[in-house]
């Protein structure tokens, strides 16, 4: 027999035992979003190469050597599988014009494609939402993103996600402050590594981001940005923080904190979680103002962020929701009455509920304990039974897994009602 193919190293299967939480992360996030007013976008999953080198920047680890970048064999053109959303979003509001009514907030989400060095937490094909305010200069909407993400973890349960901010300032402070951090690094060229040797002159400011243990001390004693920030960067960063106070969100203000892209200005920040036996950055964004100009479009201050799903679901895994979602009910029947399940199924669905319909194999039918097993391993709140009784009787017998209790016989018109009631009356209790 010929080897079993696998996934592509780095990129993953959603399972369905997996999909409900999943799914629970991906209502309670747009439920969240539509509360502040942005609107969903989509853009394609691939994009012109050049679209990402503009905008991520040339010197950054994701252009230098993490897009999946291939040349279309019709025509040559360059193409990239997107490494993250933003640059796509303003591609598109650009293409379209959907700023001449004034800014706009909107959403995307989808899958990003990096070829990083496969571990926990990070994928060559991993998930995000995306958010970004377009066309928005005040400090507001810093402030609201980052209240918005809280709101969401707590919706999902998270407590102790931290906050890390910063301001990176404008062009011409981190000019100045770049090239201070030349001088600096010049002056100690013995103790820089590889990468630092090679940023020095093209991407200083990265070497502050370094992982590297053995760097931590001279990166400690590195010229800080903020000693350059102008007038106007200090008063829109101070006008971030202010907002964070009155709204009573707990943050670190880090001066060292840099993001990987190059289209960042002013504010950034992160949004850094703690599991078991882990410590990653879940969420992260910032102020890019000169992007959409950058990219063809009339000057349009914007800021936005994303947040990888899978490293959001690392946290969901370990504070599991108390609900996940199952169907309503789960249709059990005796042998024979295959036929009369299947169209009892379809008629609760038509009343709205949810049903798992147990299925046939090779139209042999389980004993009806082996099927109630699975209606209970199922996490359906009730199953529907049907028996030659019933069918005689022309009701189903309705028993209520999760609170027990008598099992009831009800003709298929008040089901509905029965099922629905109950959870009513189990929301009231609670
Ligand atoms: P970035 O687009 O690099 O600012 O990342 C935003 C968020 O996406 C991060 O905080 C992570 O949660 C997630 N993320 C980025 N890269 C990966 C990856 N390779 N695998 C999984 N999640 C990622």
């Amino acid at each position: 027999m010929s080897k079993t193919l696998q996934a592509v190293r780095g990129m993953n299967d959603l399972l369905p035992t997996d999909a409900p939480r999943w799914q629970f992360l991906e209502d309670t996030t747009r439920a969240v979003f539509e509360q502040y007013g942005y609107r969903l976008m989509r853009t394609p999953v691939v994009e012109p190469t050049p679209l990402f080198v503009r905008s991520i920047g040339e010197v950054t680890d994701i252009v230098e050597r993490e897009m999946y970048s291939f040349e279309d064999a019709m025509n040559g053109e360059k193409l990239t599988l997107r490494p993250e959303g933003t640059a796509g979003l303003v591609r598109a509001a650009i293409e379209h014009n959907i700023l001449y009514e004034g800014p706009k907030r909107v959403w995307t989400s989808g899958p990003m494609f990096r070829h990083e060095r496969p571990q926990k937490g990070r994928y060559r094909q991993f998930h995000q939402f995306d958010v970004e305010a377009l066309g928005f200069a005040g400090p507001d909407v810093d402030a609201e993103q980052m209240l918005m993400l809280s709101r969401l973890w707590q919706k999902l349960g998270f407590k102790d996600v931290a906050l890390h901010v910063n301001s990176i300032g404008d062009a011409e402070a981190r000019k100045t402050h770049r090239q201070a951090l030349v001088t600096y690094f010049e002056a100690h060229r013995d103790a820089l590594d590889e990468d630092a040797k090679r940023r020095l002159y093209t991407n200083p400011l990265r070497t502050l981001d370094t992982k590297n243990p053995a760097m931590q001390a001279l990166v400690a004693g590195a010229p800080m940005l903020k000693d350059y920030l102008g007038e106007a960067e200090t008063a829109h960063f101070d006008g971030v923080t202010q907002r964070l106070d009155a709204a009573g969100l707990a943050y670190t203000v880090n001066p060292r904190l840099v993001r990987g892209f190059d289209y960042y200005n002013r504010t950034v920040f992160e949004f850094i979680a703690k599991g078991r036996d882990w410590e990653l950055t879940i969420a992260g964004g910032g102020r890019y103002d000169g992007l959409v100009e950058q990219l063809g479009g009339k000057p349009a201050a914007s800021c936005g962020f994303a947040f990888g799903v899978e490293r959001v679901m690392m946290l969901l895994d370990e504070n599991p929701p108390e609900q996940v979602e199952a169907s309503d009910v789960y249709v059990v029947y005796a042998d024979g009455l295959e036929q009369h399940a299947f169209t009892v199924a379809e008629k609760l669905r038509d009343r709205d509920l949810s049903v798992a319909l147990h299925g046939t194999a090779d139209g042999k039918t389980a004993s009806f304990k082996s099927q109630m097993k699975k209606a209970d391993a199922s996490g359906a709140r009730f199953a529907i039974i049907l028996g030659a009784d019933e069918v005689a009787a022309g009701v189903v017998s309705v028993k209520n897994l999760r609170e027990g209790g008598e099992q009831v016989k009800l003709p298929l018109d008040d089901v509905a009602l029965h099922v629905c009631g109950s959870a009513l009356g189990s929301n009231l209790v609670a």
